[in-house]
């Protein structure tokens, strides 16, 4: 803290909509009000003729300068231009983005009256300094440590991102941490005595829902399982309510306002205004003056159409839950205490559905939905700068990797699996792989993420070739990969050829291309729907490589010095003959759609018929 000879730490709530900072200061954590005394700031930034705007005074002139206003940069960090849900958005935002190099979307906007492009980083920098400043205004000295949060679901691109937009603030961003996981510490901090518990995190925000399972237990927080969508908030209720009075006008006054970004910004601001009413009362008007050429528009609406309008959309956020409940292997009897946090938690309709699902139980409304995340982001500040009292410094965090991670084995690109998804990082996990070809000397490692059987549908993440390898029959060399998480989410993987030793080591620490978060929905939904698919796939290999292995191991027993003198000539030429013949077969079908599962456990049956009381008589003699 200032004047202790410590440099402070805050803790970071970068939201869609908005932004919050906290830090720890007098044996608690205090939420910073920023200069207007909010204690919430609006993720906006402006550009004018003569200056740049951020915060409430970006926001207040929107209506009048709409193309160079900018806001939910959250959506666009981390993202192709080409990402479909970027690709929508744009449809909707009054502010330009345009595809820049590499497919990376740029916003353009006119400053001082030139035009300039920017990053999604950049502006989403520009937040996180005003949100630094904020809280230098208020401790009285240089702020250069920060926490910073994202939506559990963010994908490393988008982490990686948004940690290099801390960095463009002039923050060392000592740690990316899961926004549910933040708002869990807001709220189990006070409760490390009570006993072990196991937490629902509800976080559903303006533009991202997230669900987290936890087991919070004397300070520590273990997330066991998360699930979200990072395109599914009170942006997309406000988006359904602008359609329907956009119809309405358009059928009253005969005008179509859909292509005047003005008018837009104007009816969506009084929209967001009324949903928020809706959430405390049952109906409400919406009253614009001069909307468009002229034409005041005046209309209301009722919580029950608000909600009817939005159905599907507070479906699909109480799946989420479903879906986390079942990752984690837990029934929904099991969950303790749920917890309500982000802004567009407070709608009565999600919150009936959410009491439904858990039967009726009392939903936990005791942590201020809007400050959760800031607040638990500056406890896990506090803690890594060696700041806190005892609680604080007990804290510990153990999170979990959101999606899969795996080497592409065999002719056909198989998904080998090395650390499943919901596994709780730190983490460190070996698996062991051989050669496919006789006199194999290298061998490449191919890295992905995704849920998907055929390393095609998943996400290429980087590759290695290990090499050199001894020359040996076709799986003979035995190589170990090991893939090693951080706490900071930062992946490495290394492989070692166990004979000679040979090791070759990568780090993952910007995923190339990476995924879009629509991506990630679409492979972990296709895996869902092809699971029927990919398990007939999964099964085909386990037959092919049973088979495989039981003839090398019977061709490895022919060479075998000591076994071989005992085999006499008639046996060992019907093994070597019933194998050469089986791996001519194996050679033939290199490519898995060339034979049936059931061919492969058929040749396995006849080859162990053949070889097994051959094998079987020479260890009758030994006894
Ligand atoms: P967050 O990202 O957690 O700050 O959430 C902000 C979102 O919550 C915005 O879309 C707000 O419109 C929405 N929100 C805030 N208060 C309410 C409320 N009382 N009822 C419904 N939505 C709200």
């Amino acid at each position: 803290m200032a004047g202790e000879g410590v440099w402070p730490a805050i803790g970071i709530d970068l939201g869609t909509t908005y932004s919050c900072v906290a830090v720890w200061q007098n044996d608690r954590v205090e939420i910073i009000v920023n200069d207007q005394g909010n204690r919430t700031t609006p993720s906006y930034v402006a550009f004018t003729d003569k200056e740049r705007l951020v915060g409430s005074a970006a926001k207040n002139q929107v209506a009048r300068n709409p193309t160079n206003s900018v806001f939910d940069a959250k959506r666009l960090i981390g993202r192709r231009f080409s990402d479909s849900l970027v690709q929508n958005d744009l449809k909707l935002w009054p502010f330009k983005v345009i595809e820049g190099p590499a497919d990376k979307p740029m916003i353009v906007v006119t400053y001082k009256g030139e035009e300039k492009q920017f990053a999604a980083e950049e502006i989403s920098s520009m937040v996180i300094k005003y949100m630094r400043e904020i809280a230098e205004t208020y401790l009285g000295t240089t702020v250069r440590n920060a926490v910073i949060t994202v939506p559990a679901y963010f994908n490393d691109s988008q982490r990686k991102a948004t940690k290099d937009a801390g960095g463009i603030a002039g923050l060392n961003v000592m740690k990316i941490i899961n926004e549910p996981t933040a708002a869990a510490i807001g709220y189990g901090l006070d409760k490390v005595d009570i006993g072990k518990r196991n937490v629902l995190i509800f976080d559903l925000g303006g533009g991202t829902t997230d669900v987290s399972l936890l087991t919070i237990d004397e300070g520590t927080f273990e997330v066991k399982a998360v699930a979200g969508d990072t395109h599914l908030g009170g942006e997309d209720f406000d988006n359904r309510m602008l359609k329907h009075f956009v119809e309405i006008f358009n059928r009253h006054h005969k005008e179509d306002i859909s292509g005047n970004a003005r008018a837009l910004r104007r009816l969506r601001t009084a929209c967001e205004r009324a949903k928020r009413i809706l959430s405390s009362t049952a109906e409400t008007t919406i009253e614009v003056d001069s909307l468009y050429n002229g034409i005041d528009f005046s209309s209301s609406i009722t919580r029950a159409r608000f909600a009817e309008l939005n159905m599907d959309l507070f479906r699909k956020s109480i799946e989420l839950v479903e879906k986390c409940l079942t990752d984690a292997k837990m029934d929904k009897s099991g969950v303790h205490d749920v917890v309500l946090t982000g802004g567009s938690s407070r709608i009565p309709k999600v919150q009936e559905l959410l009491q439904d699902l858990f039967d009726g139980k009392q939903l936990s409304k005791s942590i201020n939905p809007d400050e959760a995340v800031a607040y638990g982001a500056a406890v896990q500040a506090a803690k890594m700068a060696g700041m806190g009292n005892e609680k604080v410094q007990h804290i510990v965090l153990l999170d979990v990797t959101p999606l899969s991670l795996g080497v592409s084995f065999g002719y056909e690109g198989h998904m080998s699996v090395v650390i499943p998804r919901n596994t709780a990082i730190p983490t460190k996990m070996e698996q062991n792989y051989t050669t496919i070809y006789d006199n194999q000397t290298s061998a490449l490692f191919p890295i992905y993420e995704g849920e998907r059987a055929r390393v095609v549908d998943n996400n290429w993440l980087g590759e290695f070739t290990l090499s050199p390898i001894p020359a040996a029959p076709k799986g003979v060399a035995n190589m170990k990969a090991c893939f090693e998480i951080d706490a900071n989410g930062i992946l490495n993987v290394s492989a070692v050829e166990q004979t000679t030793g040979v090791s070759y080591k990568i780090t993952i620490t910007n995923y190339k291309g990476s995924l879009s978060t629509q991506e990630i929905h679409r492979i972990v939904q296709d895996a869902e729907k092809y699971e029927v698919e990919d398990n007939e796939h999964k099964k085909k290999v386990r037959a092919k490589e049973a088979l495989e292995k039981y003839a090398f191991k019977m061709r490895n027993i022919l060479n075998d010095k000591e076994i071989g003198e005992k085999l006499d000539a008639d046996g060992k030429e019907k093994i070597e003959a019933a194998v050469k013949q089986v791996i001519h077969w194996l050679d033939g079908v290199q490519l898995l759609q060339h034979a049936e599962g059931d061919e492969f456990r058929d040749k396995l049956i006849e080859l162990e018929l053949i070889c097994n009381p051959i094998i079987a008589n020479i260890k009758n003699e030994d006894n």
